[in-house]
């Protein structure tokens, strides 16, 4: 196999064996990167010469007979993911020129093992949409057919580990932007438990919600990525204090009499009927290695949608107040007093999304409408919480769909915010309460990627990573590489 279509695993053996360098592998990744990258848009900044010197060092460790597992390993990185002296951007003007001074901890976790930054993923403008068709530079296509999205917010990301642009990256989900993507480009992706993974230097969106997490080529993987960046931070105040355990010690291929619940609202109407057959046939393979599967109900699953989009919003209304003109990022020169400025400076430096976003959050927030929406919603929150927490007394597991089609088409869902918010059906309830989801490959369908979705109550990681590697041991989904 050519060397960019490794995992990150293959390629951690071969480099510690001594058979390939860390050279050789990034300039393979760079190479790769220059002959898709033009007609795949996956990333904001490539960081050809940083990548090519952390390969040297890295080399350098492997020589010296201390590497890591992640030790010369491309990685690309979200572009909400602060990265010291490299711009980063959320794809939006706003911070079109912004160049952290400091790494976000995540960042500080991985470089312990001494990867190689390959470079800062495009998205969705502040993570805002479900295609990365609000990326205020451009889309990113659909590395199984340039015609389609990849999925979004973390599209970039998730179409650069699918076409061999990196061996794994990291994403953000506030809603599902890491497991929808990772669905509709075929790979696997993980929203941990809130709480689970620093925040610090991830620029937030809705801060509740967001969480770091991997995209990787298989589950091996995603254990070996969290294992690096979860943990207690003292830098970020919702932080578990916890050490995280070794998820790799998860990965047996065995689950015989784990109770598995299929809750049937994620099913059914609004849901391609061949995503919920590919799906359904997923479960029966998960009841032949021994799981106990069930059908169960989930009724407040309905009102996820509705509470995310008073929550979300609220909270960027807030989070995005910051950017002002005036301490750093895009600023309107011209103006004639500060509040024109202000307002210039975020008329222009803006996407649409995000002002719906703002608009929607500070109405939600204002005087006389705050009782009625976003208490309200901070209730719903609560019941949808305890819902989840009463199923995981039966089930160590729930399983859904990911996403609830194959991925749709550019332009397909731009004109109407509803129906794109609707991607995130069945990823957004993980979010609300705080528990985490891994999404896997499970099939195709005319050629296009499907992924189903596995839940589990909070910091059950290790269940979530044993069912998905027993399911992807039994199936071979996750060997399949697109042909660009
Ligand atoms: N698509 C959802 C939104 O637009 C979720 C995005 C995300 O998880 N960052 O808000």
């Amino acid at each position: 196999m050519q060397l960019f279509h490794l995992t990150a695993h293959e390629a951690s053996r071969l480099l510690h064996r001594r058979e390939i360098t860390s050279r050789e592998l990034t300039q393979a990744v760079l190479g790769r990167t220059r002959e898709t990258e033009p007609r795949l848009k996956a990333f904001v900044t490539v960081t050809q010469e940083v990548a090519l010197e952390q390969a040297s060092r890295a080399d350098e460790q492997i020589a010296s007979g201390q590497p890591a597992t992640l030790t010369g390993i491309p990685m690309q990185i979200k572009d909400n993911i602060c990265t010291s002296g490299i711009r980063t951007t959320c794809s939006s003007r706003m911070l079109e020129n912004f160049v952290p001074f400091y790494n976000a901890t995540v960042m500080e976790r991985l470089n312990v093992q001494g990867p190689v930054l390959v470079g800062k993923g495009n998205m969705d403008e502040f993570a805002m949409g479900s295609s990365t068709e609000n990326s205020a530079f451009y889309p990113t296509r659909n590395p199984w057919d340039l015609e389609r999205v990849p999925g979004g917010s973390s599209g970039g990301p998730a179409a650069a580990v699918a076409a061999g642009q990196c061996l794994f990256a990291l994403g953000s989900d506030t809603g599902g932007s890491i497991r929808q993507p990772a669905a509709l480009c075929g790979i696997v992706g993980l929203k941990p438990t809130y709480g689970l993974v620093s925040r610090y230097g991830l620029v937030a969106f809705a801060s509740s919600l967001d969480q770091i997490g991997p995209l990787t080529k298989d589950v091996t993987d995603c254990a070996l990525v969290l294992n690096s960046i979860a943990g207690h931070d003292p830098l970020d105040s919702t932080s578990i204090p916890l050490k995280a355990p070794d998820y790799t010690k998860a990965l047996v291929p065995d689950i015989k009499g784990l109770r598995i619940g299929v809750p049937k609202e994620y099913f059914g109407e609004g849901i391609q009927p061949e995503v919920e057959a590919a799906v359904k046939k997923a479960i029966l393979i998960m009841e032949k290695l021994g799981a106990r599967v069930e059908e169960t109900s989930l009724p407040l699953t309905r009102y996820a949608l509705a509470v995310y989009y008073i929550i979300a919003p609220s909270e960027c209304s807030a989070n995005l107040a910051r950017y002002d003109g005036v301490k750093y990022g895009f600023s309107y020169q011209g103006a004639s007093n500060i509040w024109e400025q202000m307002a210039k400076t975020r008329q222009l430096g803006f996407g649409a999304e995000v002002k719906r976003r703002i608009m929607l959050g500070t109405y939600a927030l204002s005087a006389g409408y705050y009782d009625a929406y976003y208490l309200k919603a901070l209730k719903v929150r609560t019941l949808i919480s305890r819902e989840f927490q009463e199923a995981f007394q039966r089930f160590d597991a729930l399983v859904t769909p990911t996403s609830p089609t194959v991925p749709f088409k550019l332009g397909e869902k731009v004109e109407d915010p509803v129906q794109m918010y609707m991607s995130d059906i069945c990823t957004i309830p993980a979010n609300i309460a705080g528990i985490p989801a891994i999404a896997i490959p499970c099939g195709f369908h005319q050629g296009l990627p499907i992924g189903l979705q596995i839940m589990g109550k909070a910091l059950s990681e290790e269940t979530l990573l044993r069912i998905a590697y027993a399911y992807e041991q039994a199936t071979d989904w996750h060997k399949r590489r697109p042909d660009l």
